[in-house]
């Protein structure tokens, strides 16, 4: 399963003092990943996430083949081609109504970036500079300076700290405490901040915390009575994670700004796009050029991936696409139910085709000591699972089928005896 040459690659959230040489994978089909040496892999995290229809859906593998040898990287400003045309259209077909318009990036922390600059670019151009950001604790949002600011503070960032701008916090609404939640969010907006940024009814990296439609939609009305700009991050819970297409639906609410990526491309290759509302391309539209949205990446909606996110958004037209996450969302929460009443877990909990649950461990938290041992056992039984410390998750591309879920369902069982 692992290569024993040295290597000079620097791994990504990986301890190599801890971690042994990676495992070298050869090929992707479906929800299996093949490696070096012929195991077969069930991917149950859609690798980080990305992967929605299986790997190397021949659909999105064509469209990239033939992208490739047409036009496959030109620069995006002053110029334009068909993929990122039709891409930006079909996604606002899509997407909630009020976002009248797509910003190329290419990945979800740009995305997440571009929307925070997007709305103090607003803000200053209608000659009412706001920069505070009010977020909600427990949230991830990227990994890059920015991001890391408005995201949690803890063990992923400590050395970083300095640098990291402040933002406003308020509680994550656990069951019971919701309440407190709505509040803080009003007396935040009473301090005119520039935008609030959440996760839309999942937060993923923080350890999958569920809330409901509800409190999305009401923290949605307490920004717009205030005038705060609302930024979805739906960089996870969009392209059906949450049993929706996109997360904001469930609440039927429009944000302000919403960012996309991770399945964007179906998990084939790097591609984010931040939609806005009319107001805040407006903001920025003008003779005078230093209200131009100063932002770009050399790859700025590269053809190939806009390529594969158009052949994406083709899959998505067949009703059978949803069909499919309604029937992974049933085989998940069949599959997760005994665990409700089992005495070594806790907080047994799903939303659409996410299922997560928290090993009863002595030390909680990302950096549990059973996190490891939990990597290694799901390793040796040939899933791909990453647990976030002693929270285990399931989190499948939607091909996979009944049988890999009962592979995955019985290793996650077993690991709870795992000797701690
Ligand atoms: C993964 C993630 C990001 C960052 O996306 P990258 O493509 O890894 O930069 C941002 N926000 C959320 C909610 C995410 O889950």
């Amino acid at each position: 399963m692992t290569s024993a040459a040295h290597s000079p690659i620097w791994h990504p959230f990986t301890q190599h003092a801890l971690h042994g040489a990676m495992t070298k994978v050869v090929r992707g089909d479906g929800a299996y990943l093949y490696t070096e040496d012929g195991a077969r892999i069930i991917d149950a995290i859609a690798s980080w996430w990305v992967v929605t229809h299986g790997h190397c859906h021949p659909h999105i593998v064509e469209a990239i083949q033939q992208q490739a040898a047409e036009l496959n990287q030109i620069i995006f400003a002053g110029y334009t081609h068909q993929p990122a045309e039709d891409v930006a259209k079909a996604l606002l077909k899509l997407t909630p109504k009020g976002l009248d318009y797509v910003f190329f990036s290419d990945s979800g922390s740009t995305a997440v970036e571009v929307a925070l600059k997007m709305a103090l670019g607003y803000w200053r151009n209608i000659g009412e500079p706001r920069s505070r950001i009010v977020v909600m604790q427990h949230s991830y949002h990227g990994d890059t300076v920015g991001t890391m600011s408005v995201g949690a503070r803890g063990v992923f960032n400590a050395a970083y700290e300095p640098l990291l701008f402040d933002a406003t916090v308020i509680p994550f609404p656990a069951a019971g405490h919701e309440q407190a939640t709505l509040d803080a969010l009003q007396a935040a907006c009473r301090a005119k901040p520039a935008a609030f940024i959440v996760e839309p009814l999942v937060l993923g990296s923080g350890g999958m915390l569920i809330y409901s439609p509800s409190l999305l939609r009401e923290m949605k009305r307490i920004c717009e009575a205030a005038g705060v700009l609302f930024i979805a991050d739906e960089v996870m819970t969009g392209w059906g994670r949450t049993g929706t297409l996109f997360a904001c639906q469930q609440a039927d609410i429009s944000p302000d700004i919403a960012c996309y990526s991770k399945g964007l491309t179906g998990g084939s290759l790097p591609l984010a796009v931040t939609l806005c509302r009319g107001e805040i391309y407006e903001a920025h539209y003008s003779q005078d050029r230093t209200r131009t949205f100063f932002h770009s990446s050399s790859y700025t909606a590269n053809s190939v991936a806009c390529a594969a996110a158009r052949a994406n958004l083709d899959l998505w037209q067949d009703p059978q696409c949803m069909t499919r996450i309604e029937a992974v969302a049933a085989m998940q929460a069949q599959r997760l139910a005994p665990f409700e009443s089992d005495p070594r877990f806790e907080n047994v909990r799903r939303i659409g085709t996410i299922t997560a649950l928290d090993l009863k461990a002595p030390d909680g938290g990302y950096l549990a000591g059973i996190g490891p041992k939990l990597l290694g056992f799901f390793a040796s039984r040939n899933l791909l699972l990453r647990p976030l410390g002693n929270t285990i998750y399931v989190m499948p591309p939607y091909c996979v089928t009944a049988d890999d879920l009962d592979e995955i369902y019985a290793a996650i069982s077993e690991a709870a005896d795992l000797p701690g």
